[in-house]
């Protein structure tokens, strides 16, 4: 199977990255790009993502910004574990056979143990138990670990959530607060009951309305047009459908004083995070308030129960007390601050390292 010799370094989100590995398989029809962005903490776990796009630069910008992001995850999850990415250039409806996951798989096992793989969009347990036949370097499936890391990211956004509570609004819980759900799929709906459990009002949206129906029947919640949610009058907005969605146009019209969700990549663009903090609200950074998932399949603790899982994805929570304090103090953007503390412990590893 080939590996295709072709110059990343050029592309402007390459940032630094140490190896970026595009495979094809033409017997099975594999397209797929593995990128390792920093190895400093430990081998790259990251997840795979299968996605048609249009053509490989648009899937090597994805795999190059994901895998970048994932270094910062990790680290500021205090995990042993550096970041990486992989995408599968193929449509998940269509695309999806058992030779093209083992030969993925080869990929994966090529790499030696530096990238470890998982689930992300488009991929579902079972394509990843075919991969898992081919390497061990897999996590996230029920062999190697707790599973389905969705219950343990919600759970992550939820205890972020009181953390934020607690410091804007002095409150020890989300009772009688109203929180504001975008996305009600496998995060965004536990993170609706759980919030629910608690005390909140919620009002939900979901371009999906079974779920919408399903929700609202079992909690009560208020829910309004996709196109809305965003700005309803609420304590907590929690993005937990896609990405990109706080951005010029909706962060002007945001009212709750708190934005605490899932989804991968708020904010569409660093400046968009200073107009939040300009506009006084309170933005938990999305890679440290949805670490709850990476850090249930990490290769911390195996045998770990649910819910000891579950109290070491609480500490999420005090890292984003820590990351609020000090971006009060330094009056700067919470997530320049959570880039500043990933950054440090990477620098410190370095630093250990070499001495
Ligand atoms: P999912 O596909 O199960 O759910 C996404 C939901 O958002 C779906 O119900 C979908 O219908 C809805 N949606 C899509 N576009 C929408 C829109 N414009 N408005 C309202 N709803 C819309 O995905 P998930 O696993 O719940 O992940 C949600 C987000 O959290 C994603 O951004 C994902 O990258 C991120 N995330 C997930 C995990 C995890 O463990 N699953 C971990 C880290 C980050």
């Amino acid at each position: 199977m080939p590996t295709q010799e072709f110059d990343a370094t050029a592309h402007p989100s390459f940032d630094g990255h140490q190896q970026v590995d595009f495979r094809i398989d033409q017997k099975t029809g594999l397209r797929s790009i593995i990128a390792i962005h920093d190895t400093t903490l430990g081998p790259a776990l990251g997840g795979c993502r299968m996605w048609p796009y249009a053509n490989d630069m648009d899937a090597l910008d994805d795999v190059l910004r994901l895998s970048r992001g994932m270094t910062y995850k990790n680290a500021l999850a205090g995990l042993p574990l550096g970041g990486g990415k992989a995408v599968i250039i193929a449509d998940p409806k269509t695309d999806k056979s058992r030779a093209l996951f083992e030969a993925f798989g080869d990929h994966v096992d090529s790499l030696g143990g530096r990238y470890i793989t998982a689930e992300d969009v488009g991929i579902t347990d079972a394509d990843m138990e075919i991969v898992a036949g081919r390497t061990p370097h897999v996590r996230g499936i029920r062999a190697t670990g707790l599973g389905d890391p969705s219950p343990f990211t919600a759970w992550g956004v939820f205890c972020a959530m009181r953390t934020a509570v607690g410091f804007a609004l002095e409150r020890a819980s989300l009772a009688g607060l109203t929180v504001a759900v975008q996305g009600l799929g496998h995060v965004g709906g536990r993170v609706a009951a759980l919030a629910h459990a608690d005390g909140a009002r919620l009002i939900v949206a979901d371009i999906d309305q079974a779920r919408v129906d399903e929700v609202v029947a079992r909690t009560g919640a208020t829910s309004v047009p996709v196109d809305r949610i965003h700005a309803v009058t609420a304590d907590v907005f929690a993005p937990c459908a896609l990405g990109g969605g706080l951005n010029e146009t909706t962060v002007p019209q945001v009212r709750a004083g708190i934005v605490c969700g899932a989804a991968n990549n708020q904010l569409r663009t660093l400046q968009d995070g200073a107009s939040l903090m300009r506009r006084g609200i309170l933005y938990a950074p999305d890679y440290l308030v949805n670490a709850g998932g990476v850090i249930s399949i990490a290769p911390e603790r195996p045998g770990m129960t649910a819910d000891e899982m579950k109290s070491r994805i609480a500490r999420i929570g005090d890292t984003l007390g820590l990351v609020l304090s000090r971006a009060k103090m330094q009056d700067l953007p919470p997530e320049v601050v959570a880039d500043r503390m990933a950054e440090e412990r990477i620098a410190a590893a370095r630093r250990d390292r070499s001495a």
